[in-house]
């Protein structure tokens, strides 16, 4: 599960990791008032507008702006409202933003550019932790060469990238902190400022059961009153959450957005049906998770892609295979429709009122290929014959590999 950047800085906030103070809008003429609220709070007249969606790349998109006054807050709040955001992290339709940030802005400190002789760049830092699933331990990734680019640094010069292992008794331990610090080029104040942030964002990882917390620019601000050496920051952070976990964190439960889930996963959840959208034109309709696997993996074999993972499980009734036909059935992008039960549990007659009811209801207009194997097989074979009139799209196959050739080689042939 992901969350919004303005809720990933509520979180931090309460970590006792700094961030700017913040607002959040849902229309344009929020923007003054949020404005003067968090640069009041800062005491700055600098703010950050940023669109709210699950995708990055905000910034090289337009959709983070820096402003001074109310109007231009009002403006970069407007144009960020009325245009979907497309960014390298989007389809090329981009998404609709309906919540902004509104930020008090800080002003990022200047220092020699890597590689670059007599550059200068901003002290932009990159900090996240993720598990590594090969040492079967938590990492904390922390590079000099944080913002906007962090991708084409992690491409191109994997060494600029800082990666220490988390010891699942120990947890990440202050020397380890000390040294990505002194790695980092960071000194003075900012060292033990840096130790702690690090300490409190493992902390937060673990008790929050996260996949994922990226700090991504972690900053440190010019030197001020108070801070001679500048104030290590958070100014943007992105949280994934374990799914498996999200029933013992209320505050998860809480922060979870629907409005950002895909919709054709939401409605299959409902029915306890497993489903995971892909971006193939082939929809499979499986039960068992195995099973839907090895479906998808001879689909890929026979030369075609499916288009959703499905698995209905053991236990489906006709009223849950027949959402799930629909559910396939609503993809634009479904050219074709295997399914693939092999009935232990599952009943075949079952699956076959549920590809009857479906196509008396929406209607197979893509070719669909049955593979149907187990209990009450015969039964459900005669549920499709005798439904023959309502499903004239539809092909037998004798076994998986013939179900999979017979649906890619229907998917090919154009529909007429
Ligand atoms: P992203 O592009 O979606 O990752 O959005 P970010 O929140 O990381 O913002 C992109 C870039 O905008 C950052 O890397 C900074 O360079 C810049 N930026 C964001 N907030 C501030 C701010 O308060 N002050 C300054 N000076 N720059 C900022
Ligand atoms: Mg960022």
């Amino acid at each position: 599960m992901k969350i919004h950047e303005y809720q990933a800085r509520e979180l931090l906030s309460q970590s006792g990791i700094p961030v700017p103070a913040g607002a959040v809008i849902q229309t344009a003429d929020q923007a003054a008032d949020a404005y003067a609220l968090v640069t009041k709070a800062a005491a700055t007249d600098l703010a950050v507008v940023k669109a709210q969606v699950f995708a990055g790349g905000r910034g090289k998109a337009g959709f983070v702006k820096l402003v001074r006054n109310a109007d231009d807050a009002t403006a970069a709040a407007e144009f960020m409202f009325n245009n979907r955001m497309v960014s390298n992290q989007t389809g090329p339709d981009g998404l609709a933003v309906s919540k902004l940030l509104v930020a008090a802005g800080v002003d990022i400190a200047d220092r020699p550019a890597p590689r670059v002789p007599g550059g200068v760049t901003k002290e932009e830092y990159y900090l996240a932790i993720t598990t590594d699933r090969n040492t079967r331990r938590n990492v904390m990734m922390a590079s000099a060469e944080g913002g906007m680019d962090i991708e084409t640094v992690a491409a191109e010069n994997p060494s600029a990238l800082i990666k220490t292992f988390i010891d699942p008794l120990t947890g990440l331990q202050p020397h380890q902190a000390r040294e990505v610090a002194f790695r980092l080029g960071m000194h003075g104040k900012q060292i033990n400022q840096a130790v702690k942030l690090m300490l409190n964002l493992a902390k937060l990882y673990e008790s929050q059961d996260c996949t994922m917390a990226e700090i991504n620019p972690l900053i440190i601000t010019s030197p001020a009153d108070g801070y001679p050496d500048g104030q290590v920051m958070a100014i943007d952070a992105k949280f994934q959450f374990d799914d498996n976990a999200v029933f013992r964190h209320k505050n998860q439960q809480e922060m979870h957005d629907p409005s950002e889930d895909n919709p054709l996963e939401v409605r299959a959840a409902e029915h306890d049906l497993n489903y995971i959208a892909l971006d193939g034109n082939i929809g499979c309709l499986v039960n068992g998770a195995g099973l839907a696997m090895a479906t998808m993996d001879i689909i890929k074999h026979a030369g075609g892609e499916p288009a959703n993972f499905l698995d209905v499980g053991g236990s489906a009734s006709e009223e849950a295979v027949t959402e799930a036909f629909r559910i396939i059935l609503s993809d634009d992008a479904v050219k074709g429709i295997m399914v693939n039960i092999f009935g232990g549990i599952m009943d075949c007659a079952v699956i076959a009122r549920g590809v009857v009811n479906a196509a008396r209801e929406v209607g197979f207009t893509v070719p669909l290929v049955v593979r149907l194997e187990g209990t009450n097989v015969d039964a459900g074979r005669k549920i499709l014959a005798e439904a023959s009139a309502d499903l004239p799209t539809l092909q037998a196959a004798a076994d998986l590999a013939d179900a999979a050739e017979k649906v890619v080689g229907a998917v090919k042939q154009p529909v007429g």
